[in-house]
């Protein structure tokens, strides 16, 4: 049963969350009636009064989040927490995420996902700095429902992190991932930029002489490439306007080292190197500027690449998978 109604009474202006005054973005349905809300950052569980928060806080055993540690890097961990298991929990961290995304529901019944929380760790208390939830079984190999940085936590790289992982999760279960639709606007840049890092650095390690992998996948010999969904949207409508999803892979300047790339490739092989469905990775090489057909044919220069790296300032990923545990 999923709920979306924004709570009952009046729309709550400040939610006072681990040291941090916050103003909501959006409504959430807690079933309760304030314009104040005091939420704990150990449980998350949500209290309309001061007295009642610090009384609660003294008597929390909540350091981490329930779960386990998928990742830890430094302060940094990750932490996987069953719906079924901590039902309490995930429903109160999903309340305190939706003040911070739109058009999202909120579901009762928690126990179908996971919550992937982010913590950063003093010695006494992870602090949680945003989650994403994830369908334990998703028949469209979803691998993200929703995902939100709370807001003091903002633009330092968290949601990449946290991208980066749900792909990691579905490259681990050897799928071709995507969230679910619809994305928030904050959501959608997101991913774009995701999107686009991955596939530039894909296309860009296809180059470097330890690309052996990208090209086996690019020349479609790799075992591990899955098959792209044919039925999917854009590549129905790219192949309405005469491109059939054919990309050519310019040989590399001269002067650079030369590692022989297959010459030619296609939309889902690139997507597949590069761990994208065939749609996300049209989106991506629109936003990197590679997207221009000529005669039905894509052709992608190492040049071009290497503008639009410089360009989307693409960088290494955040999630190092030497620490996933
Ligand atoms: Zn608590």
């Amino acid at each position: 049963m999923a709920y979306d109604e924004p709570g009952v009474g009046r729309a709550l202006e400040r939610v006072l969350f681990d040291d941090y005054a916050i103003r909501p973005w959006y409504a959430s349905p807690y079933p309760i009636d304030a314009t104040t809300l005091w939420v704990c950052a150990g449980c998350f569980k949500y209290m309309r009064s001061a007295a009642t928060y610090h009384a609660h806080r003294k008597a929390c055993t909540y350091t981490h989040p329930p779960g386990r540690r998928v990742y830890q890097r430094g302060a940094h961990i990750l932490w996987e927490v069953d719906g079924a298991e901590a039902k309490l929990y995930v429903q109160n961290v999903c309340l305190f995420g939706k003040l911070f995304i739109d058009h999202k529901t909120v579901f009762f019944d928690v126990a179908p996902f996971f919550v992937y929380v982010l913590t950063d760790a003093t010695s006494q208390f992870d602090h949680a700095l945003g989650f994403f939830s994830k369908e334990k079984v998703s028949y469209d190999d979803f691998n993200l429902a929703c995902i939100v940085v709370f807001p003091p936590y903002q633009r330092k790289g968290y949601g990449t992190l946290l991208m980066e992982y749900s792909y990691y999760l579905s490259r681990s279960a050897a799928v071709a991932g995507t969230p679910e639709r619809p994305l928030s606007e904050l959501g959608l840049k997101g991913y774009m930029a995701f999107w686009s890092a991955q596939l530039v650095r894909t296309l860009q390690a296809a180059w470097e002489p330890g690309g052996d992998a990208i090209r086996a996948v690019l020349a479609g010999d790799a075992a591990a490439t899955r098959s792209s969904t044919d039925s999917s949207p854009v590549r129905r409508r790219t192949a309405a306007r005469g491109w059939a999803g054919e990309v050519r892979i310019e040989r590399p300047a001269a002067s650079g080292a030369t590692v022989p790339l297959p010459p030619r490739t296609t939309l889902a092989r690139l997507a597949a190197a590069a761990g994208l469905r065939p749609d996300d990775a049209t989106l991506a090489l629109a936003q990197a500027g590679l997207l221009m057909a000529d005669d039905g044919v894509l052709h992608i220069s190492r040049e071009a690449v290497h503008a639009a790296a410089a360009r989307l300032r693409v960088r290494p990923p955040i999630l190092d998978e030497a620490y996933c545990r």
